[in-house]
């Protein structure tokens, strides 16, 4: 049982021995219940159009230097199929959020052609922001059984400081637990090392996910992006991005310890503040990796933050040097399995 102080006193070292005895725990407690397994979900980003205008997020509708593309139908269709014959077993549909029946429809055909041209063999997780009830629903009833909706910070009134006035915190914890209902492995998570964000309020993040009893983690360090109110003027210096690294890692270890059972991704944020940012992750405790499998083309589209990783890369060259980098720190590969969250499955015994 940690307490809020040795969880702050855990965001706060800085130490390199302490930290290293900090992800080495984590990472026991991850083999402890899940072992030396690692989880791919292909990601695929299937449109940059957002109606939101989050402070932070390099796709927000206020910027207008982005070009807004939607991939179509057959090209998602087409790198599902591509991550389910090179095994990956999962994928995550994540785009900007769009409310309308066009987009609904658009969603629910594409998850059922994929669930029926896998012949059910690829997990489907969404990431399409906040929806009515009735959107989740049919959704779910199409095949995605997992979804993705970061609370960003369970402080509403830092909430509101990243947000413009209409988005709203209750609205998104309420999503949250309308996920629940319709039986979704639910995942949220926040970002840390955004300015002027505290260990106590990352505490009240890490509490806020024991709560809500969620089955899966996907949290990243914040990176700041130029044409955005809140990254303007933010310098990207060496030692800037070694302390976002930093507690990215440890707010992955402290989620390990206290939720032990729960997914969790070393997200590509990891990724684009170190090479081997995504490694790092898993050693502190995450055991889940999606690597970009979005057609190379419209990557450069899809800039969250600043320096994305793998804008070139194509989806072969990832899955290759991916492989040997997780295999090189002695992990294996849960090849051709959907990779559920082992939590969704024992809360669910109870
Ligand atoms: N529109 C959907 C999904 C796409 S955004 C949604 O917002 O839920 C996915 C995640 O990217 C967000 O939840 C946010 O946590 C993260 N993100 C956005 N801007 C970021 C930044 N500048 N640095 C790090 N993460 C960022
Ligand atoms: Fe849109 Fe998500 Fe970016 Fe907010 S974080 S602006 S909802 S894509």
């Amino acid at each position: 049982m940690l307490t809020d102080h040795e969880l702050a006193r855990y965001l706060e070292l800085t130490d390199p021995a302490e930290l290293q005895e900090l992800y080495r725990k984590a990472y026991e407690v991850k083999l402890r219940h899940i072992g030396k397994k690692v989880s791919l979900r292909g990601l695929i980003e299937i449109s940059n159009i957002c109606r939101k205008n989050c402070y932070y997020c390099g796709i927000r509708s206020g910027n207008t230097s982005v070009r807004r593309y939607r991939i179509d139908a057959e090209d998602i269709i087409h790198s599902a199929l591509w991550a389910l014959e090179h095994h990956y077993g999962s994928i995550v549909l994540q785009s900007g959020e769009v409310v309308s029946e066009e987009f609904s429809s658009f969603i629910e055909k594409i998850v059922r052609e994929i669930r029926t041209r896998s012949e059910g063999r690829l997990g489907i997780t969404l990431c399409c922001g906040e929806q009515t009830p009735a959107v989740y629903e049919r959704w779910r009833k199409a095949g995605a059984h997992r979804y993705l909706l970061r609370i960003e910070t369970s402080d509403p009134l830092f909430y509101a400081k990243l947000h413009p006035a209409d988005h709203n915190f209750e609205a998104r914890k309420q999503c949250l637990r309308e996920l629940r209902k319709l039986d979704y492995q639910v995942g949220s998570g926040v970002m840390s090392g955004l300015p002027g964000q505290t260990a106590e309020q990352l505490v009240h993040d890490l509490r806020f996910f024991q709560e809500f009893d969620l089955d899966m983690i996907g949290m990243g360090p914040y990176i700041p992006h130029c044409d955005t109110p809140l990254g303007k003027g933010i310098e990207l210096t060496p030692e800037y991005r070694r302390k976002q690294l930093e507690i990215g890692l440890k707010m992955i270890a402290c989620t390990r310890l206290l939720l032990e059972d729960v997914n969790i991704a070393s997200t590509t944020a990891l990724q684009a503040l170190s090479d081997t940012g995504r490694e790092q992750g898993l050693l502190a405790g995450a055991n889940v990796i999606m690597p970009n499998v979005t057609d190379t083309s419209y990557r450069r589209g899809y800039q969250l933050y600043a320096d994305k990783p793998a804008l070139d890369e194509n989806s072969e060259q990832s899955c290759s040097s991916l492989t040997e980098k997780i295999l090189s720190i002695g992990e294996q590969i849960l090849w051709d399995e959907y990779g559920d969250s082992r939590h969704y499955f024992k809360r669910k015994e109870l």
